[in-house]
């Protein structure tokens, strides 16, 4: 368009998994939780006075950051929150990366950081994944303007744990490591407790997947209050009322409801390792994940094809395109049900 600016006119935008319309699709594309809220994040969002929606909501989210700080370990002025982890990597993209110093991180792994750094006109070089898909810690030790790294990874599944993380703090004294822990809740281990020893370590995490709150829109980011003093400016530079007041309420009624949200986690990890084993007898090559997705490969199918077949069985998962990775499927884990219905339609696949 003739209205866009220079810098509109060169983005090249994200683009999300599949939203579909049907119901009746097993949806396993966008590791979304396949258990609904718990009850007792429904009845706080039921709860909240409809009329206190004509004030603004607290700007910087006091008593979320407070639960949240407690949740895991750490004084409420090392917590930053934000609408969905997406917003807050935004913001720490913005706020400690810039231009002529690349940031490095892994050629696989989450996809939206590339267009954060065209958008924010950050400079990053990747770093190969090794041959049998983990992160290539030695990678990390050339000279950077900071470091993102997403653990467990995604979309392979496969998680690091904190020593090596330290590892990669310990190389990077003088820049900003950030680790993106979405997934960290299904049975990795958390970079939370290195905060206090490493000031350069931002960690973020999020509600959508362990919590189940995808559409609630909560993130948070984790580290020194030097680092999240830096996400402040920047975001009360921007817009300073970012989580609305039924997001708030929703979201620490989820975090004071943890104990019931981990058990869950730990079924799906369960479901997990099952359908893992069931795949692995039919013959596939299954990454070893920490996560609620899996990445499969079957040794002599044409993955689109096999995408394709799933599709037409009322099944939706995701194949991104790309060396590697485009010979595999990436799974979410669903309920048991779900996942039945997926390993009946690979098994007349493959058959
Ligand atoms: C899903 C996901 C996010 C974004 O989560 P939201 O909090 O829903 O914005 C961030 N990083 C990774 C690696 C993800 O998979």
């Amino acid at each position: 368009s003739r209205f866009w600016n220079e810098k509109t006119k060169g983005l090249e935008p994200y683009i999300p998994g599949e939203q579909p319309k049907s119901k009746k699709l097993v949806k396993l594309n966008t590791n979304e939780n396949p258990y609904p809220p718990t009850r007792a994040v429904r009845d706080a969002i039921a709860a909240a006075n409809c009329g206190d929606l004509r004030l603004y909501p607290d700007p910087e989210a006091t008593a979320l950051r407070e639960a949240f700080a407690k949740y895991v370990g750490v004084k409420a002025e090392n917590v930053f929150v934000g609408n969905g982890s997406d917003e807050v990597l935004a913001f720490a993209f913005d706020t400690f990366f810039e231009k002529g110093k690349p940031i490095l991180f892994p050629d696989i792994c989450y996809s939206f950081y590339p267009v954060y750094c065209r958008y924010f006109e950050i400079d990053y070089e990747t770093v190969p994944l090794k041959e049998d898909f983990t992160v290539d810690i030695d990678g990390f030790r050339k000279e950077n303007g900071g470091v993102v790294i997403t653990n467990p990874n995604a979309p392979t599944g496969i998680a690091l744990s904190r020593d090596d993380i330290e590892e990669i703090l310990k190389a990077n004294p003088n820049r900003v490591v950030l680790i993106d822990e979405a997934y960290v809740k299904f049975g990795a281990e958390s970079a939370v407790p290195l905060i206090e020893t490493y000031p350069n370590l931002l960690v973020v995490q999020t509600m959508s997947k362990s919590h189940s709150l995808a559409g609630l829109r909560v993130g948070f980011a984790i580290g020194s209050a030097e680092l999240i003093e830096g996400l402040n400016r920047v975001k009360n530079s921007f817009n300073s009322y970012p989580v609305d007041r039924l997001a708030q309420a929703g979201a620490l009624a989820a975090i004071e409801d943890s104990a019931v949200i981990e058990k869950r986690c730990r079924r799906i990890a369960a479901t997990r390792q099952g359908v893992s084993v069931a795949l692995r007898s039919m013959g596939f090559d299954v990454l070893p994940s920490k996560t609620n997705f899996i990445m499969i490969h079957y040794w002599n199918a044409d993955t689109e094809a096999m995408f394709q077949y799933l599709r037409e069985h009322g099944i939706v998962v995701r194949h991104f395109q790309g060396p590697r990775i485009g010979d595999y499927l990436r799974v979410t884990i669903g309920n048991r049900s779900d996942m039945r219905r997926f390993l009946d339609a690979v098994e007349e696949y493959i058959s």
